[in-house]
């Protein structure tokens, strides 16, 4: 579970069973906001004197289905769970970079290494069943979304900004073949990150680079070998040779070389911002961000990124919650604090909204993978996560959720 959710002195935890979920929102529970926690990964499953809704152990479905390819899924599952559920079919999901998240990587349009060539997670979602906040279960089917404008319209908010309307219980997604992996994870210089990000650019969909700096500098790139022979893009990139994995569980740990030491526990938020190809712009970006990164507050402090683009952009903007579909990066900002250390926590706070507003200009987009209606920073994130989408949002949510029982918009 995310150490700060842990620790934080919730009201309790709710386990209900699926009958009982409509009850459950429509009863007149304060305080509000309820929380939601699917693989409790995120530092707003839990909060001091919130209710949490825990999926975790009455919404473990799972059902495949080889005629048509398609996958049933409870939203207690974390993604490790489905691929693994997955993986006598020999089929998949793009997950992120680690098999820990839940629903809330598939929900709030999650991406991983393999997103370019498969797109996001979310758009592999074929059919969605839940209960609005006002506590009216819903069941609605993509087949439905041409023919009814109010279907499509709940269908565009549930896909990407679901934790704002209604606690989404099932799923039906598509899946995909899986494929070998070639991964490269070293570590670089900080002179030469501009150049792979350049270089990445590049890149055939099949292939995707990440980098987190922390103590150190670790560049992680993966390709996805589809007729399973060697790898074509990263053999030719500079450094070790690439190792090969049988699948997306296999990829060895993102960010473990960023820091000689294990880190000691701590606390933190993270924001991620989402914009286009960095070009010749990529040293003036890094050569920003060095400054904020000598200073860094907490050791854990760390500045990351991941590539879009390929298969991200080939859905329309309109069509889901996840307007910047124009994105090719999504950098992220972590930052954290000693627990209990109220004072670190403004300090990387306001270390986190400088970085954020470094990047800004280049990355004006916000991924909102992770909740902030704690912090004073949501509104400003809502506007950047769905832009000219948002008053329409807003109107659906005082539809469907209109006490506010789930997270504020
Ligand atoms: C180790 C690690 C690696 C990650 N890697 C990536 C990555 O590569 N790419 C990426 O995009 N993100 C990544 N993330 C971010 C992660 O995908 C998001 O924070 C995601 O929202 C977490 O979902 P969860 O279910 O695990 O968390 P939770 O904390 O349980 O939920 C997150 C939010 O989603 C809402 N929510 C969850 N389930 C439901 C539901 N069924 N109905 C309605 N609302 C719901 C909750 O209200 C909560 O606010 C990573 C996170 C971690 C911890």
């Amino acid at each position: 579970m995310n150490p700060l959710a842990k620790d934080a002195k919730s009201q309790g935890r709710l386990i209900a069973e699926p009958e009982l979920l409509s009850a459950v929102l429509a009863h007149p529970l304060h305080p509000l906001p309820l929380l939601v926690s699917s693989g409790a990964t995120s530092s707003r499953c839990a909060g001091d004197g919130l209710w949490t809704l825990d999926l975790r152990q009455r919404f473990r479905k799972f059902r495949y289905r080889e005629t048509s390819s398609l996958v049933t899924i409870g939203t207690g599952l974390t993604m490790a769970e489905v691929l693994e559920g997955l993986s006598p079919y020999q089929r998949a999901l793009p997950i992120g970079l680690s098999g820990l998240p839940g629903s809330g990587f598939l929900l709030t349009g999650g991406m991983g290494p393999l997103s370019r060539v498969h797109g996001l997670a979310m758009d592999h979602i074929q059919r969605i069943q839940g209960v609005w906040g006002n506590g009216e279960p819903f069941n609605l089917h993509r087949d439905d979304i041409t023919t009814d404008a109010r279907i499509a319209s709940c269908w565009r908010g549930l896909l990407g900004a679901a934790p704002f309307l209604g606690v989404v219980t099932e799923l039906d997604l598509e899946t995909d073949p899986v494929v070998p992996l070639a991964v490269l994870q070293q570590r670089i210089s900080v002179e030469a990150l501009p150049n792979w990000i350049r270089s990445s650019e590049r890149w055939p969909n099949s292939a995707s680079f990440q980098w987190s700096w922390g103590d150190h500098l670790e560049a992680y790139a993966v390709e996805a070998l589809a007729d399973g022979g060697p790898s074509a893009v990263l053999r030719s990139v500079a450094g070790n040779a690439p190792e090969r994995c049988v699948d997306q569980l296999s990829l060895p740990g993102f960010g473990r070389l960023t820091s000689d030491q294990h880190p000691a526990p701590f606390h933190c938020e993270v924001l991620g911002r989402l914009g286009e190809h960095w070009g010749d712009q990529a040293e003036a970006v890094v050569a920003c961000l060095r400054e904020p990164m000598m200073r860094r507050p907490h050791s854990a402090c760390r500045i990351s990124a991941q590539q879009l683009g390929g298969a991200t952009g080939a859905v329309s903007a309109a069509s889901t919650s996840f307007i910047h579909r124009d994105a090719v990066w999504k950098p992220w900002i972590t930052a954290a604090w000693a627990p209990g250390d109220l004072v670190g926590r403004e300090r990387a706070l306001d270390w986190m909204n400088h970085v954020s507003e470094v990047l800004m200009a280049l990355n004006p987009g916000v991924h909102l993978a992770q909740l902030h209606d704690h912090l004073p920073s949501h509104g400003q994130e809502l506007k950047d996560a769905f832009g000219s989408w948002l008053p329409s949002l807003q109107q659906l949510k005082t539809e469907l959720d209109p006490d506010q029982r789930l997270c504020r918009l």
